[in-house]
């Protein structure tokens, strides 16, 4: 059990570390890669005292076997010392909870993809239930005036809750998602509920502006809440005409006589890990050979989770009109996707894979000769170390979101091209194009939009598209993850500082 609770609490779905079965116990590995989410998240540890971090997930856990599992444990690895409390879920709970409540309704919705949000099926009890169970679970780690950081929309309910067991917490939550404008988000039944809980958090996070102004929109219209501060978007992350430009950003509310900190700032990515991977020899000799198995083709990437909201239908349609276009092109490019499967055999997700599956199938048949296939399709995950080896030497990478919070692809293939030549075809609908105004920006709903940016990837001649990446590479930097990690910590500063570790050797950036 914990002997001391903590002054930082992180509340994810996921847990911190991968579990390996050695002989017949159970062995915590940190994470492989220091790429990702979690490891950003657990980078946090580093500010406050050894011990005094804690993490929330839930864990699987049949209910013969509840009684006797161990709900905290101690991990020690090289983010320090924190607690890991699992939070035991049947899988009926797992079910109800996630892949029917958060999955088939919260997320259409979040994507603006109304006509999928299925209302029949969902178990608001169940979904309540969880997140009370996880605020209980975050509550009892946490010292009366911690900080609890929340994260993800399928935690909704738990900074309301938090608010009730423990008043004096400071509660901080942050989307990974879209924030959907108030004629989408007010679809959901239960969208008062939401809201009130999302007002109880001292600071509500977001990727962009956008999805700020969204959430303080559907806060007014639901509350009696006013803007109490908003600042113009600093340049750069605004740029005019973009599809999800905003110029200003509401940075706090006023609801019952509270403040409710709003914060837009984009998740980064770790380049200077993509470059020390690209330069160990492991992975020169891994470029290397796929340079060799090109034989001179151009290679185009197009990486993601198999998920509707993620375009892979309209990456690969482009590219069917394309091979129909310009037969010139004929086994001079290749097509290399990589549609990661979802391991939670919903149906929503076996429909998106065996509609890539079936066009992959489709295009190939038509085009391929015997020397060469269009499209090469992986449905399982690649590592990363060899993902962003085939970025490097990728000519072209096609990002295609009809909606998308962020996406972290389009940041580490810039990452990967380091300023060197390259393309990138990306959706006015993700989170990051307002970053990247000088990626080939394109409509997924217009084929004629796609067309024209395919079209402008391969013909651009290559003093244009180093001067693109190089701008592109310089953002990256310059926002990476360390970054978001120091912008978030001033902000987190401002709703009360919390014991913080003197040490500031101990900190590792993300
Ligand atoms: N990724 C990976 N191997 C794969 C496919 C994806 O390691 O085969 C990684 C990818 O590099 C990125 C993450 O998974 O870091 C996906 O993040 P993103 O923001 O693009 O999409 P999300 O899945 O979070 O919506």
């Amino acid at each position: 059990m914990t002997a001391k609770k903590s002054s930082l609490v992180i509340v994810y779905h996921r847990q911190p570390y991968e579990e390996e079965l050695v002989g017949d116990k159970i062995v915590y590995r940190e994470n492989k890669s220091p790429n990702g989410i979690v490891p950003t998240l657990k980078s946090f540890f580093g500010r406050v005292p050894e011990g005094k971090g804690a993490w929330v997930a839930w864990k699987q856990v049949s209910p013969k076997r509840q009684d006797k599992f161990e709900r905290v444990i101690q991990i020690e690895d090289s983010y320090g010392k924190y607690a890991v409390s699992r939070l035991p879920l049947t899988a009926d709970q797992v079910k109800m909870f996630y892949h029917v409540t958060s999955k088939e309704a919260l997320w259409p919705i979040l994507h603006s993809f109304p006509w999928l949000f299925r209302y029949d099926t969902t178990d608001w009890n169940t979904f309540r239930e969880v997140n009370w169970l996880f605020a209980e679970a975050a509550a009892a780690q946490a010292e009366d005036d911690a900080l609890v950081w929340v994260h993800d929309y399928n935690l909704w309910l738990v900074p309301g809750y938090l608010r009730k067991i423990k008043p004096n917490l400071r509660v901080a939550f942050f989307h990974h998602t879209p924030f959907p404008a108030p004629d989408i988000f007010n679809i959901l039944p239960w969208r008062e509920e939401i809201v009130d809980s999302l007002l109880a958090c001292d600071l509500v996070g977001f990727h962009i502006p956008r999805y700020a102004k969204n959430f303080a929109d559907v806060a007014r219209a639901l509350r009696d809440v006013h803007v109490d501060k908003s600042v113009r978007v600093e340049d750069g992350m605004s740029p005019a005409g973009l599809a999800l430009s905003e110029p200003e950003v509401p940075t706090a509310v006023r609801h019952n006589g509270r403040r409710v900190g709003i914060d837009a700032f984009p998740v980064g990515t770790n380049p200077q890990f993509v470059a020390k991977v690209l330069d160990t020899e492991a992975n020169q000799t891994l470029q290397d050979e796929i340079t060799e198995e090109l034989a001179g083709r151009r290679l185009i990437v197009a990486v993601g989770r198999t998920d509707y909201t993620k375009g892979i239908r309209e990456t690969l349609q482009s590219y069917e009109r394309l091979l129909e276009r310009r037969p010139e092109l004929h086994a001079k490019v290749k097509l290399m996707v990589v549609s990661v499967q979802a391991a939670t055999g919903m149906r929503i997700y076996r429909d998106t894979q065996r509609e890539v599956e079936a066009l992959v199938g489709r295009i190939n048949g038509r085009f391929s000769k015997l020397n060469w296939t269009p499209i090469l399709l992986f449905s399982n995950a690649i590592p990363f170390e060899k993902l962003i080896a085939y970025y490097r030497r990728a000519d072209v990478c096609v990002i295609t979101p009809l909606r998308d919070g962020l996406n972290l692809v389009a940041k580490e293939y810039v990452a990967a091209k380091r300023g060197q030549e390259g393309a990138l075809v990306l959706s006015e609908f993700t989170g990051c194009a307002i970053e990247f105004p000088q990626a080939i920006l394109a409509n997924p709903y217009s084929e004629r939009a796609m067309d024209a940016a395919m079209d402008q990837a391969l013909d651009m001649a290559p003093d244009e598209a180093r001067a693109r990446m190089a701008a592109m590479y310089d953002t990256v930097r310059r926002y990476d993850v360390a970054r978001w990690a120091e912008h978030t910590f001033e902000r987190f500063a401002e709703i009360g500082q919390f014991d913080q570790t003197t040490d500031p050797a101990t900190l590792k950036a993300g």
